[in-house]
């Protein structure tokens, strides 16, 4: 199905919610079943190099811990999600160049000889080189999310770093063969229903395997610490849309949906949503991950998280799927 741009707008606005959602999941079921892909994420650092505004991993934030998972660790919290019969790992973290190429890519190798498992990188700009070099270890996916497909916004909510680049590392990404990922924050500062509608028909037009829409929630250790968090329907109508008009891509509901509204993931699912990720990092540190409140302050074991969320899979009469769960995108 296709929707103009005003026909977006409008579905915006919240002007056709019954029909919106119930196509959204229609849609979601043609494709996927009843099935819900599950990822665990292994949050192995919370440096960063860089400098965006909405983040509380930014660089210049002084108050919050930095940990580094050493490679033990990383394998002791994949063996973990493997037993649990988790198809997919995510590796995630700040930008930290102090993980170089080299020893990220042994990371994978590691990981890819003791599992069948997917791997999805989410790593941030490391440049062509390092792509290359994990996509040759192993690794399945990377997520690369533009945050918005305004330039002059994205230039000011990420200072330092330039949109086209970002843009450019995205297409590399599928060059090379990843499953690309890329996705949005939806009611960031400056941010309107227009460019919303904009940037929805840009991740359209770049076809990508993987997209995310989550709502910005304000971390008060930022400059938009002061802002307003997105508003809950705006984020899902964005989710919703994104499903009708990318209906094989694979969505996830975020854990930033649940920060700002009770049952949050519940409704990211009923909004087109296919992929349910949760944090499988330690708890040692994982509280210490805090790109905005609320983010990763569950004390559950890595067991007890992955019991929960096929509690809540199951609860919507879905199924927890045991597939590696890749893209369904050409
Ligand atoms: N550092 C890598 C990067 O930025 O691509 C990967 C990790 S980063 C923490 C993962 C995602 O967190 C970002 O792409 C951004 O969409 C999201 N994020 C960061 N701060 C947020 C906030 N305050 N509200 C909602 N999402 C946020
Ligand atoms: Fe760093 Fe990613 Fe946070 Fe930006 S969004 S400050 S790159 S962790």
């Amino acid at each position: 199905m296709t929707l103009d741009r005003d026909a977006i707008l409008s579905l915006l606005k919240g002007d056709n919610d019954t029909w919106l959602f119930e196509t959204a999941r229609k849609t979601t079921r043609e494709i996927f079943g009843d099935e819900i892909y599950l990822r665990g994420i292994v949050e192995f650092s919370s440096f960063c190099r860089c400098h965006c505004n909405y983040c509380g991993l930014r660089a210049p934030n002084k108050e919050i811990r930095r940990y580094r998972l050493c490679r033990h660790e990383i394998m002791e919290a994949v063996d973990e999600l493997a037993e649990l019969n988790l198809a997919t790992v995510v590796l995630q973290s700040g930008e930290d160049p102090h993980f170089d190429v080299a020893t990220v890519g042994k990371i994978i190798t590691e990981i890819k000889a003791r599992h069948q498992v997917a791997i999805t990188l989410s790593l941030g700009e490391r440049g062509r080189e390092a792509f290359s070099h994990w996509r040759d270890c192993g690794a399945d996916r990377y997520l690369l999310k533009m945050e918005t497909l305004d330039a002059s916004l994205y230039e000011s909510y990420r200072p330092g770093s330039g949109f086209a680049a970002r843009l450019k590392g995205v297409e590399h990404l599928k060059r090379l063969g990843y499953e690309a990922g890329s996705g949005i924050i939806t009611g960031l500062p400056g941010m309107t229903i227009e460019t919303l509608a904009d940037d929805i028909l840009a991740l359209t037009e770049m076809t990508l395997h993987m997209i995310s829409a989550g709502p910005f929630v304000p971390h008060p250790q930022t400059p938009f610490g002061e802002n307003e968090p997105a508003d809950v329907m705006v984020a899902l109508r964005t989710m919703a849309i994104l499903r009708i008009l990318n209906p094989k891509a694979n969505i996830p509901s975020t854990s930033a949906l649940e920060t700002v509204q009770k049952e949050g993931r519940k409704m990211g699912i009923e909004s087109g949503a296919n992929v349910l990720m949760f944090s499988v990092t330690p708890a040692s540190v994982r509280k210490s991950y805090s790109i905005y409140p609320g983010k990763n302050q569950e004390e559950k074991s890595a067991a007890d998280t992955v019991a929960g969320a096929h509690e809540l899979i199951r609860s919507m009469g879905l199924i927890p799927s045991k597939k590696v769960g890749g893209s369904k995108v050409q």
